[in-house]
């Protein structure tokens, strides 16, 4: 593979929220597309949805009628693998499960040319554990869109442990193709980002618990400058999805942190879509309305969890919120899953919502400083517990008198 752009074909398998977006970007591009999914019907949903999307820019003027049918005619539905043989690239976006995943790219791996690459949209999941059911774990790799993936900017480009060179450079230039701003992350649960807000999500999840309500911790983060607090995000991409993954998997359901999730969805509060989740949404409308019956079920598993709720305040939100991205983000750079502290902003600026003129999750801790970082760290590690403990990059940095711009990592 050379390092020219090869990528003239391209497949993707699974016509659901992401593979539509993932298409849609991808013959927008220029790169032909072939289609596949177990469902028949969802390619056919998908293909009315790409033609509606087109022909909305075309009214908005942002291309001509010409290329949106161009567009159209880049894409074609299949319905075997063996109809994917010569494709470049393929991507795989099918449910987040580790064995589905891993039975498709025994397939794919049967089927492809040789010099083809399989991708992956997974959100988490072990990209080596995908890559090690085929003959070409090198020619595996990550590309964990945004959804809705034609207007996301951002783009995680995942290298597993033996994915080569080349196909990381591959992986790049599409990004580029496409417009998106790529990053690339090591293999671990979530990557880059999705690490980094488990970590965020979980801390807004215990200061529920400990006496804030969804309303104030999103409206603090909002103050701040994020464009959605975690608990509108949650309403927004929908409750149910962790809490479907954590039935799937088996696991995870008994976590105390997640128990106002479940009870949610036992109500199939299931967000924005529902009409009801974290907030109250008036038939069609998207404004989240506070609801009182939240902020009882709250306080009655709070109660049942033996916590004694307390008032807490918008400064303490906030602090809490940054000081976990900035610490797992720390960890994350000294674990070498990025290359630099500016790529965790890049991810944090362009695919979670941080504020563009804050910089991004590390460049504010590195003009906070990171002796007061530290200190600040250890003071939550006293009064909450070892979660907090700082990351050992920090006492580094800080001994060097240096901020995480500095560091030069090799992700
Ligand atoms: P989805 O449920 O909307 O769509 C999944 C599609 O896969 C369905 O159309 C289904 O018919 C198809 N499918 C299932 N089994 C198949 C098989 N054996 N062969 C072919 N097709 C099959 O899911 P989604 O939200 O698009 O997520 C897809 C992947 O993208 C997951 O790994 C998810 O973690 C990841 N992801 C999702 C988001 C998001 O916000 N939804 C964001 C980033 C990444």
């Amino acid at each position: 593979m050379s390092n020219e752009f090869d990528i003239k074909q391209a497949a993707v398998v699974g016509a659901g929220t992401m593979g539509r977006g993932i298409v849609i970007s991808l013959a927008s591009a220029g790169i032909e597309v072939l289609w596949l999914d177990a469902n028949a019907q969802m390619v056919t949903a998908g293909l009315k949805m790409a033609a509606e999307t087109w022909a909305h820019q075309v009214v908005k003027g942002r291309i001509s009628e010409e290329q949106a049918e161009q567009n159209l005619a880049r894409i074609q539905a299949v319905d075997s693998y063996a109809a994917l043989a010569d494709v470049d690239l393929v991507i795989e976006a099918v449910y987040e499960n580790l064995e589905l995943k891993q039975e498709i790219f025994r397939l794919l791996d049967g089927t492809l040319k040789p010099g083809a690459i399989l991708a992956s949209n997974t959100s988490a999941l072990d990209i080596d554990a995908i890559a090690a059911v085929t003959r070409r774990p090198e020619q595996v790799v990550g590309l964990h869109f945004f959804s809705p993936a034609h207007i996301m900017k951002l783009l995680e480009i995942v290298r597993g442990a033996q994915t080569s060179p080349a196909v990381l450079a591959q992986a790049t230039l599409l990004g580029q193709r496409l417009g998106k701003v790529a990053v690339v992350a090591g293999n671990c649960r979530g990557f880059i980002g999705n690490r980094m807000l488990k970590t965020y999500a979980d801390e807004a999840r215990k200061m529920l618990l400990e006496g804030a309500q969804p309303q104030q911790v999103d409206g603090a983060l909002q103050a701040f400058g994020f464009a959605m607090g975690p608990f509108r995000m949650y309403d927004v991409v929908g409750v149910d999805l962790e809490w479907r993954a954590r039935q799937l998997a088996g696991q995870g359901m008994d976590s105390p942190l997640v128990q106002v999730d479940n009870a949610l969805c036992d109500l199939e509060r299931f967000g924005q879509k529902a009409g009801r989740g974290y907030y109250r949404y008036a038939e069609g409308s998207r404004e989240a309305g506070h609801d009182p019956e939240v902020d009882a079920l709250i306080e009655r598993i709070a109660s049942n969890l033996g916590y004694h709720r307390r008032a807490i305040d918008d400064r303490e939100i906030v602090e809490r919120s940054l000081l976990a991205l900035v610490n797992e983000g720390a960890k994350i750079l000294e674990e070498n899953i990025a290359a630099s502290s500016h790529d965790i902003d890049l991810v944090y600026l362009n695919g979670y919502g941080f504020p563009a003129a804050v910089g991004g999750p590390m460049s504010w801790a590195d003009a906070q400083g990171l002796a007061s970082i530290r200190q600040r760290l250890e003071d939550l590690q006293q009064k909450l517990g070892e979660h907090w403990k700082p990351a050992a990059l920090i006492a580094e940095r800080v001994a060097a008198g240096k901020g995480f711009a500095d560091v030069e990592g090799r992700a």
